[in-house]
């Protein structure tokens, strides 16, 4: 079932949930371990990130290096079949431009319809280390608006390669907003702007970036439906875990704390003290959020649940 159903079909704030795909060599055993403690909760879909390579240099005979393409976190597309099979839960795979070719999107986009997967979060992807601005592969897509309109094609029965009409997908399509600004966008309206066409071109509905401040949230819904963006926006959550956390989370993800979490960040001694914080202020932030109706709340576990199931037990 499609991620725009059930919004639509629920007059409450759903639970909903964000994993990676384990390091390449790990079982799927631990994805279940961290979905199992959320299970309780009853999230209607469940998003699996996707990981492009990266590029390493291997040292070979006679000083030569040897540039070699590693994917740390494969499995996406597996995973998403596997949960729908053992939970019986709708699967949310990323799907990103970094490193696709438009055939081998179509060809990525063809097995998840094999699979029964309707939802897909469209996202143009980071730049790879090795990059120092985003560079999409020559046959591959620029922005993530050109992924939208490549799937909202064959969800008209129209393929890259082919002239003929083929059998339309039939997917929901998410995209990416961001409270706080994308960083590389040159302002917030210009951002707003490039989101508005990402939803003029076929999103359904949009997934923020996490944020601290929900006034920032509710300023940036605000400023969505001022620029005429009508679909719904569910608001991503990730409960700060670590003392590392504090200079990690602001720098990776261009993010503020806001001043009251800030100073109470400031006297946590250990990594303890900080997580039941960020446990403390999830809480908070979900109520808020819950109050004001947002459709669906999505956490990003980042490969752990229990600061997520903590936020949960209290609020859903
Ligand atoms: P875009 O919408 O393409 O925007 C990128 C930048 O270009 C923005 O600054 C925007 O303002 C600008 N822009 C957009 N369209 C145009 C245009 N037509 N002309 C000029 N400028 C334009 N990354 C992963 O690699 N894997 C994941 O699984 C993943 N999951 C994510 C989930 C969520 C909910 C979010 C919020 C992000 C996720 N990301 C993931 C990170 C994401 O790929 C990065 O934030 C990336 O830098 C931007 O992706 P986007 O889809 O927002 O890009």
């Amino acid at each position: 079932m499609k991620v725009i159903d059930h919004i639509n079909e629920s007059n409450e704030t759903l639970f909903s949930f964000e994993i990676l795909p384990p390091l390449k060599g790990k079982s799927i055993q631990s994805i279940f371990n961290g979905i199992d403690p959320l299970m309780e909760f009853k999230p209607k879909f469940i998003n699996v990130t996707y990981h492009r390579e990266e590029y390493i240099y291997k040292e070979r005979d006679k000083g030569l290096l040897e540039k070699v393409a590693i994917r740390k976190r494969p499995g996406t597309v597996g995973i998403c079949a596997a949960i729908m099979n053992k939970y019986h839960v709708d699967a949310v795979p990323h799907l990103i431009c970094g490193g696709f070719s438009k055939d081998e999107t179509e060809n990525a986009l063809i097995d998840l319809q094999f699979l029964g997967i309707d939802n897909v979060l469209a996202l143009r992807g980071d730049p790879i280390k090795t990059e120092s601005s985003f560079t999409p592969n020559p046959n591959g897509h620029k922005y993530a608006v050109n992924l939208i309109e490549q799937i909202v094609q064959m969800n008209k029965g129209t393929y890259t390669l082919d002239d003929i009409q083929l059998e339309p997908t039939n997917f929901c399509i998410g995209a990416a907003g961001y409270p706080e600004k994308h960083f590389e966008a040159m302002n917030m309206a210009t951002d707003l702007q490039y989101l508005k066409q990402k939803v003029d071109k076929g999103a359904d509905y949009i997934v923020t970036q996490l944020f601290y401040d929900n006034k920032k949230f509710f300023e940036f819904v605000d400023k969505c439906r001022a620029a005429g963006i009508t679909v719904p926006i569910i608001p991503g959550l990730k409960p700060v875990t670590k003392l590392r956390h504090i200079s990690f989370l602001p720098k990776f993800f261009n993010i503020d704390f806001p001043d009251e979490l800030s100073s109470e960040l400031l006297k946590c001694k250990t990594d303890e003290e900080v997580r039941n914080l960020g446990i403390e202020w999830g809480i908070a932030q979900t109520k808020e959020l819950k109050e004001a109706n947002v459709p669906c709340i999505h956490y990003y576990t980042m490969s752990n649940s229990s600061e997520v199931k903590s936020i949960a037990s209290e609020v859903f």
